[in-house]
């Protein structure tokens, strides 16, 4: 089966998460059978998609007809055999317990198609185990769907023991075609990916508590303000819900033995019914307390260690075991938990070899499997990190960019493709990326500076060439466009001081790269514009959401709506240059800036950075939507007529297609 052969979707369950994903598969275009026990259950979750879509199309993010168009692909049904007489893939989202499961499948089985593929959403039972109530375990995998399913980009697509290539791929292409990223998890293991990070280190919080080596403002301090996570341990164990934790760690034990077993902590919070969020109170009282409360200065290195010792453990398991590589690892993680970074990056910068002594020590001490290393974490110790030297920031070899060092704490990217005015390529995002990473990583830098080689340009902004080999799938352009903005993105939120030295033109994506600096020193001939709009585009790497912080809605809407060239007095008016300098004085008065800033206190611009972020409208909502965009913008005639134009140097026609 392919793609193209699946125009019907069953969804089992129209709870929670099944009329979530029923959802998404209608505003991708298919019909949906959702299919509950009851007429109430049914139509209170049809109630909830219109609810929803509505909600989509008050803030824009879909059209009246668009949503419109989503309802009338709903169809709510009670009776099995209607809902799957038709169907050519099956999505199973009824409750987590093995029972009810057994009997749904051998029920579907007895009437559904025989080609269909049958997925199931559970987040912690074995596929395995359930293709087995099936007459089809290829045509049976995981797709495992995050809370809730529209707003959450991570499907993680897992392989039960005898799932057939061709199931899994087509359902990756599906959750790619629901607009989704698809992460593949390679063999049925418990907690996949994302939980089994989650829910070992939220475990490892609570023995920490439990043992009274550490309270539970200074783990969350930690987790939070020093490893940088979204949320404190607590925290996040309150929003999951403390039975949730507790079940998959039950699961665990049983599955993977004693490492998994619940921190006495945690289990006192089961018995006394203190599930977190959900019931008022967990570890922090909703109703009768402060709520979450997390001081930004009781971490320690100390919980810090034990903490990243346990993620490096579970990522050793989770590699060594074929589970996933590092990078499906980090990217699941990242985008299943808003993560910064990739727990792997994060404990591979920590270092491998400190945090495996960490687990040896307190192994002999406590005895307890938790710690015992894993002999993959051991041998990558040896050698340095998970990722390979050559993935690695420390061994690359950058083609597109220079890393150096032209001041104490000062670590300068020069953008170095002074031939194709240092237009951003594929491999130069990447390499960014890496670098971005690398500076952060590095404790002899304390501020980054960012500038293009020659004269001619800081950027000219994306390599139009290698873009328009991109072709007109909307989905390759969907992630050319999320490449771009995570990247930027990297550099805007991370959290040494960023100061961009801009000499000559500085056009599109290197406009939206500068975007992400803190400060802009910019160089009296240097001239600005977003000219995608020309292009039959739209700025794609980050423009519409973040040159309006900078600028404001107004002036933002001007300079992308005109696609004019603006020069650098003009917008050191409208706040985007923080000062022009003489030509000839860029590079010294950059460096300046950059060096003044390494010279400010570490933490307090962190935070400042930060909380500024963080306080921030939802820019995630605005970046998917730009995204999908962008993809969409990718296919249109318009575009090829952009660009045919702007490289014979004539005008463009666009006629709207
Ligand atoms: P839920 O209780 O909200 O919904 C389950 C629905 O299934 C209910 O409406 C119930 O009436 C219905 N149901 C019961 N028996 C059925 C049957 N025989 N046929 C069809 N429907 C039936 O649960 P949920 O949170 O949506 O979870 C569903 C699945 O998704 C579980 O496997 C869960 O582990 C998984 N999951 C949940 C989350 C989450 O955060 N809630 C996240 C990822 C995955």
């Amino acid at each position: 089966m392919q793609l193209e052969d699946i125009n019907t979707i069953t969804v089992l369950g129209a709870g929670n998460m099944g009329h979530g994903i029923a959802e998404v598969a209608a505003m991708a275009g298919y019909d949906v059978n959702m299919r509950d026990i009851k007429e109430e259950f049914v139509q209170n979750g049809y109630e909830q998609i219109e609810w929803s879509l509505d909600k989509l199309a008050e803030n824009d993010r879909l059209t009246d007809e668009e949503a419109d168009a989503a309802k009338d692909r709903v169809t709510p049904l009670v009776d099995m055999e209607e809902a799957v007489a038709d169907t050519d893939f099956v999505i199973e989202a009824v409750p987590e317990q093995m029972g009810i499961k057994e009997d749904v499948y051998t029920d579907l089985e007895a009437v559904a198609p025989d080609d269909a593929i049958f997925a199931t959403n559970t987040s912690s039972l074995s596929i395995t185990d359930l293709a087995e109530f099936t007459e089809r375990p290829e045509r049976f995998c995981g797709m495992h769907f995050f809370n809730p399913p529209v707003r959450m980009q991570l499907v993680e697509v897992i392989s039960g023991a005898e799932s057939s290539e061709e199931t899994l791929s087509v359902t990756e292409d599906l959750a790619e075609d629901f607009g989704k990223t698809a992460v593949r998890v390679h063999k049925d293991s418990p907690g996949f990916i994302v939980n089994r990070i989650l829910v070992p280190l939220m475990n490892e919080a609570a023995w920490l508590v439990s043992n009274d080596e550490a309270t539970i403002a200074e783990v969350d301090s930690t987790t939070k303000y020093d490893m940088g996570l979204p949320m404190g341990s607590f925290e996040l164990g309150d929003q999951v819900g403390n039975d949730v934790s507790y079940h998959v760690l039950e699961y665990m034990n049983e599955v993977l033995g004693e490492a998994y077993e619940p921190a006495p902590l945690l289990e006192e919070k089961v018995e006394n019914e203190e599930l977190g969020k959900k019931t008022g109170k967990g570890f922090y009282d909703y109703e009768d307390g402060d709520g979450v409360q997390i001081p930004t200065d009781e971490g320690s290195e100390f919980v810090e260690q034990r903490l990243l010792a346990t993620i490096a453990n579970e990522a050793a398991k989770l590699i060594g075991g074929d589970v996933a590589p590092p990078a499906s690892i980090d990217e699941a993680v990242q985008l299943g938990a808003g993560f910064p970074d990739g727990p792997v990056a994060l404990v591979d910068d920590y270092g491998l070899e400190t945090l495996h002594e960490t687990l040896e020590d307190a192994y002999e001490e406590t005895g307890h499997e938790r710690y015992a290393p894993d002999d993959y974490l051991a041998e990558r110790a040896e050698t340095g990190g998970f990722y390979d030297d050559d993935e690695d920031a420390s061994g690359v070899d950058f083609g597109t960019i220079r890393l150096e060092y032209p001041a104490d704490y000062v670590g300068q990217i020069v953008l170095d493709r002074p031939h194709r005015m240092n237009t951003i390529s594929d491999e130069l995002l990447e390499e960014l990326s890496t670098a971005i990473d690398h500076l952060e990583a590095d404790d002899e830098v304390r501020a980054i500076l960012v500038t293009g080689e020659g004269e001619q340009a800081f950027s000219a902004g994306a390599d139009v060439q290698s873009m328009a080999g991109s072709g007109a799938d909307p989905l390759e352009g969907q992630e050319l466009s999320r490449l771009g903005q995570q990247t930027f993105g990297k550099l805007e939120a991370c959290d040494l001081p960023v100061v961009a030295g801009i000499d000559g033109f500085c056009l599109g994506g290197g406009m939206e790269l500068a975007t992400c600096a803190d400060l802009r020193v910019a160089s009296d001939r240097s001239e600005f514009g977003q000219p995608e709009i020309d292009l039959g585009l739209i700025p794609g790497w980050g423009g519409t959401q973040r040159l309006k912080h900078i600028v404001g809605e107004g002036r933002a809407k001007e300079i992308i709506f005109t696609a004019e060239r603006y020069d650098a007095e003009t917008l050191a008016d409208y706040g985007f240059v923080n000062e022009i300098v003489d030509n000839a004085d860029l590079e010294d008065r950059a460096l300046e800036l950059a060096t003044d800033l390494a010279g400010g206190p570490p933490i307090a611009q962190k935070f400042t950075k930060r909380a500024m972020l963080a306080g921030r409208d939802d820019t995630e909502s605005g970046l998917e939507y730009e995204a999908s965009a962008f993809g969409h913008l990718m296919g249109t005639d318009d575009l090829m007529e952009g660009i045919t134009a702007f490289m014979e140097d004539e005008e463009p026609e666009f006629e709207g297609q």
